[in-house]
């Protein structure tokens, strides 16, 4: 009988061993200096600097970044990507917009450590890790979402680097960030074939103009249409290569996934927990409204199903930090995780009756914050879609 690399893994264990959980206190422990904020942030359209800088100092923001450039260490080497999931459970469940700095930040610092010149990386690094300033990513265009390889943003060769136009749309940070991580079609040249290649674009080159939507959650965060109108990129900000930037986007993808399901299930946590105590207090009918089972299975319910997608987000991880295939898994994780937190967040809702309602209480912002966690990455079709492939392969599902 043959079996697969996956289904040989026996990690992770069960529980988490002492080290992972000391590291989980001190996430937690910053966190929850942080939850009362969540609300008013979540109302607000300024960028929260104090708390990206806050996280900064903490240290939050350089998880997967070596010492050199402020960070904590490398993934692979003081880190793994469990750390990771951790940081995005843990830090979502105190305040969401803790998490989604974390989430960006710790993933294009070492992306620019990796691939820039030193002293390209020195310039954008060290700010990023610091909370000073943020480093958008650009897939999305007006024509292209889910098949990103539709994408028609393009750059022409030019001396000393290249020239890109087109627009690229539904960038979060982008109102905010002092650049982008650009991913257009390069056009071939003598010495390469071109395709699809990441840029480091600075928003404040000529020709990059911005235009930010309105948008019910991630108020804070802001998410824009940025136009490239003849714009100049050296080519000291190419990242990883010519033609290499499907492949980069794509080794990224399955991680992203599998924290997105911790992050969602971490904020529904923290509206689970409201919830229970809400239920344990509110009266009617002369009991407890927890008495009653018509309420108290539909929080059992949603419970269990946070637990077995949290679960599910630690396997994909572990697999990640173990070097094997997670695709499958972290498709799993991005569209259950976040279906079943929206489902707890509408339960923890209804179980509020009137008050779930209002925005006094953190729910309604809630649950507009995850549902932008459901789209973006990916949506769920398309996750089903990756889970089918690996089920029945390519040449069955196209
Ligand atoms: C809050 C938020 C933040 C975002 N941030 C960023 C960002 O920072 N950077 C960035 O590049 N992008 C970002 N996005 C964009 C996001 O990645 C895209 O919205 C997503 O990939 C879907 O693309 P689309 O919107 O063009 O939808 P489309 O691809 O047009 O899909 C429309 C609908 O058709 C369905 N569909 C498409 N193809 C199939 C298929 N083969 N089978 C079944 N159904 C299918 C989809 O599931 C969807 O329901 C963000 C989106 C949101 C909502």
């Amino acid at each position: 009988m043959t079996t697969t690399a996956n289904e040989t893994t026996l990690q992770p264990p069960v529980f988490f061993g002492e080290e992972y959980q000391e590291f989980a206190r001190w996430v937690r422990e910053f966190a929850s200096q942080h939850v009362e904020s969540y609300l008013p942030i979540a109302q607000q359209h300024d960028y929260p600097w104090d708390l990206s800088r806050a996280m900064g100092e903490a240290g939050l923001l350089g998880i997967g970044t070596s010492e050199k450039y402020g960070g904590m260490g490398r993934i692979g080497e003081e880190f793994t990507k469990t750390h990771l999931g951790i940081v995005h459970e843990e830090l979502a469940e105190g305040n969401f917009y803790l998490a989604q700095m974390a989430y960006t930040c710790n993933l294009t610092a070492p992306l620019l450590e990796r691939f820039l010149d030193p002293e390209v990386a020195e310039e954008w690094v060290p700010g990023i890790v610091s909370g000073d300033h943020i480093v958008a990513l650009g897939l999305t265009e007006p024509g292209s979402g889910s098949d990103a390889a539709a994408m028609r943003a393009n750059a022409k060769r030019v001396d000393g680097g290249w020239v890109l136009n087109g627009e690229k749309t539904s960038i979060t940070f982008a109102p905010h960030a002092k650049g982008m991580i650009t991913f257009v079609r390069a056009e071939a040249t003598e010495n390469n074939k071109g395709g699809v290649t990441a840029f480091l674009v600075s928003f404040d080159s000529d020709g990059v103009t911005r235009q930010t939507f309105a948008d019910p959650g991630w108020k804070p965060l802001g998410r824009s249409a940025v136009f490239l109108d003849d714009v100049f990129v050296p080519d000291n900000r190419v990242i990883g290569g010519i033609g290499e930037g499907f492949r980069l986007v794509m080794s990224e993808f399955d991680y992203t996934r599998s924290v997105i399901g911790l992050m969602s299930t971490g904020v529904a946590k923290r509206a689970m927990k409201i919830t229970e105590s809400y239920a344990k207090n509110r009266q009617a009918f002369g009991k407890p409204i927890g008495a009653y089972q018509g309420l108290s299975f539909t929080l059992a319910e949603a419970a269990t199903k946070l637990e077995a997608a949290r679960w599910l987000s630690y396997r994909a991880l572990s697999l990640a930090d173990a070097n094997e295939s997670f695709t499958k898994e972290a498709a799993m994780v991005k569209w259950y995780a976040t279906e079943v937190s929206i489902e707890a967040l509408r339960t923890c809702i209804v179980a509020h009756g009137h008050t779930g309602y209002s925005e006094e209480l953190p729910l309604q912002a809630m649950l507009r914050d995850v549902s932008g966690l459901e789209i973006g990455e990916g949506t769920p079709q398309i996750q089903k879609l990756v889970i089918a492939r690996s089920l029945l392969g390519r040449e069955v599902t196209g």
